[in-house]
């Protein structure tokens, strides 16, 4: 689930708010974007992924409010952003479509028996 928008690092694009699938962004008047309807998150982590700030966070857990991390903590365990990076997303990152072998057409077909 979305938690974080880091107002620190966000630069007011408005990706997140225009390529999340539910609606859950508001766009400030800064542009900075607010988490207006949480509960409408999907765990998609599109948002995450074309953030090129890497300012937001979303968790794969449902956490509890007292167990969400701080935006210090996320910065310190390197996770603002950690989705984009995984995907190799970003400048000088390696994609993971550069990292995958697998022919094309064994990743559409259901596997071989
Ligand atoms: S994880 Fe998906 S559903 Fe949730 S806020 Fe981001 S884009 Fe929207
Ligand atoms: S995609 Fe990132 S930089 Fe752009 S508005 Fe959203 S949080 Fe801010």
């Amino acid at each position: 689930m979305i938690e974080l928008v880091s107002t620190e690092r966000c630069v007011g694009c408005t990706l997140c708010v225009k390529v999340c699938p539910t609606n859950v962004f508001d766009k400030g008047p800064d542009g900075i974007p607010s988490i207006a309807r949480q509960e409408d998150c999907q765990t998609c982590f599109i948002c995450e992924a074309y953030c090129p700030v890497d300012a937001l966070y979303v968790s794969p857990f449902d956490l509890p409010l007292e167990a969400v991390p701080t935006e210090m903590e996320l910065v310190e365990a390197n996770l603002l952003g950690s989705w984009r990076e995984t995907l190799g997303w970003g400048k000088g990152r390696t994609t993971l479509a550069e990292l995958d072998t697998t022919p094309f057409i064994d990743r559409i077909l259901p596997a071989r028996r």
